[in-house]
């Protein structure tokens, strides 16, 4: 058995959150390589590191003093080393780091520093090897990850280590050029740590006890989710779920390896796996209610639509020439209506207009601001009947007007499109006949 651990920023904050994830790590012979992010906030008002060193180096890139932000930065990690007990210094790293900002480094540099320095601590503290993520974790050219060329070095280079800490959140260039991925990027980090050892689990360690079925700030203390496919929780971080980075799925989902989200400050729990296919049902017929607000629906009208070959075609190439993607494409027998992101849509939208009107001759266009969308996102309704039957006398019992209605033919979603301001109300409705109801 070989286990993949990673260790989000408030499972690190402090040396008390440390010791505990030293714990964790002891406990199990099998937690063989540790993917640590920088130190998180360690009360609702701190500030995360990665922050503190995005804005120190912003003060060095404009050419000013940024030595009071950088003894901040120092401060924290030599509390973290001092309640640890440890005789590391991290002097000579942090001179460098000093010389590097002068010297304009970059900002990923910059913010990569974090997960530099406190995987040092993390493989002092463990004894474990330290490598680091710059050496092994590659980006093209085009600033792509190389996902090929990085698993077949890891895996050689992890060949070499039977324990290690291997910073998260950044990697380089072929030229050692450092580059991070986007924020929380840890995550993925572990992900690829976790395919190149072949690793039996990627345990993500944070501070929740999982994956809620609903997010906790429309629905108090909602049920955690046990068990989710990849396909699920991809569809459900699409639409806001944000346990874990929308990208980490993919380097273990090549080698069908589980993940389970684990919570440090409550180890005994089981916390939520995902996992490619499973015969366990979920136990509401749901797995998860995510949804976003902030949509603009653009309905076009066309006499005969149906008939005319190519006309979706025309109207998304208006789209496309604006540079705006679309979310859904619902359509009648002479109308099509476009989801668009409205923040994205609303400065182009007169173009957008203009340009349907040119490439495909409408009858009418009519746009519909400050709509929600909500996905309804299980593997068991496929098996169940009257699932969608279910939501929508919910929805209907909560003066809930549904605006719009998408069910793929995976049937794993159901789209619903509500006014912003019936959000939280459907989201409650939709939980309530489906948990509420059975506990
Ligand atoms: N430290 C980085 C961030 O704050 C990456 C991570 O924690 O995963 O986004």
């Amino acid at each position: 058995m070989k286990k993949v651990v990673k260790f989000g920023g408030s499972s690190l904050a402090s040396a008390e959150q440390f010791k505990k994830v030293g714990a964790i790590i002891k406990a199990d012979e099998s937690r063989a390589y540790v993917v640590p992010s920088a130190p998180g906030k360690r009360n609702s008002s701190d500030t995360k590191v990665t922050d503190l060193l995005y804005g120190c180096y912003n003060l060095a890139e404009a050419g000013k003093n940024f030595e009071k932000q950088l003894e901040e930065i120092k401060a924290r990690y030599a509390e973290i080393i001092d309640g640890l007990s440890l005789t590391l210094s991290l002097d000579k790293q942090f001179e460098q780091i000093k010389k590097d900002f002068e010297a304009k480094a970059g900002k990923d540099y910059a913010a990569s520093r974090g997960e530099f320095l406190n995987s040092i601590i993390m493989a002092n503290y463990l004894g474990y090897d330290w490598i680091d993520a710059a050496e092994v974790v590659l980006f093209d050219e085009n600033g792509e990850f190389d996902s090929e060329v990085t698993n077949e070095k890891l895996s050689k280079v992890l060949e070499e280590h039977e324990k290690a800490v291997i910073p998260g959140f950044y990697g380089a260039y072929a030229d050692g050029k450092v580059k991070t991925f986007s924020r929380g990027g840890s995550d993925i980090t572990g992900s690829i740590v976790a395919r190149a050892a072949k690793a039996d689990v990627y345990e993500n360690w944070t501070d929740v006890s999982g994956i809620y079925i609903t997010d906790p700030r429309i629905i108090e203390n909602p049920v955690g989710i046990e068990t989710v496919t990849y396909r699920e929780l991809r569809e459900l971080s699409y639409m806001g779920f944000s346990v874990l980075h929308e990208d980490a799925i993919f380097p273990v989902r090549r080698e069908g390896i589980p993940i389970n989200i684990k919570n440090t400050n409550r180890p005994e729990d089981e916390g939520t796996w995902i996992v490619e296919s499973t015969c366990q049902k979920s136990k509401y017929t749901i797995t998860g209610i995510a949804g976003k607000k902030g949509f603009c629906a653009v309905n076009v009208d066309k006499e005969k639509m149906n008939s005319e070959i190519g006309y979706g075609r025309k109207i998304l190439q208006a789209f496309e020439d604006n540079g705006i993607s679309f979310e859904h494409m619902p359509s009648g027998i002479d109308t099509m209506t476009v989801f668009v992101h409205q923040d994205e849509f609303m400065d182009k939208e007169q173009q957008v207009v203009s340009a349907i009107h040119r490439i495909a001759k409408p009858d009418l266009i009519d746009i519909e601001a400050d709509l929600a969308l909500i996905a309804v996102v299980g593997r068991g309704m496929k098996s169940t009947r009257g699932t969608a039957g279910r939501i929508f006398s919910a929805l209907a019992h909560a003066n809930v007007n549904v605006k719009m209605i998408d069910q793929g033919s995976s049937e794993l979603n159901i789209i619903i499109g509500v006014e912003n301001h019936d959000f939280e109300t459907a989201i409650k409705a939709i939980y309530d006949i489906f948990v509420t109801a059975r506990v």
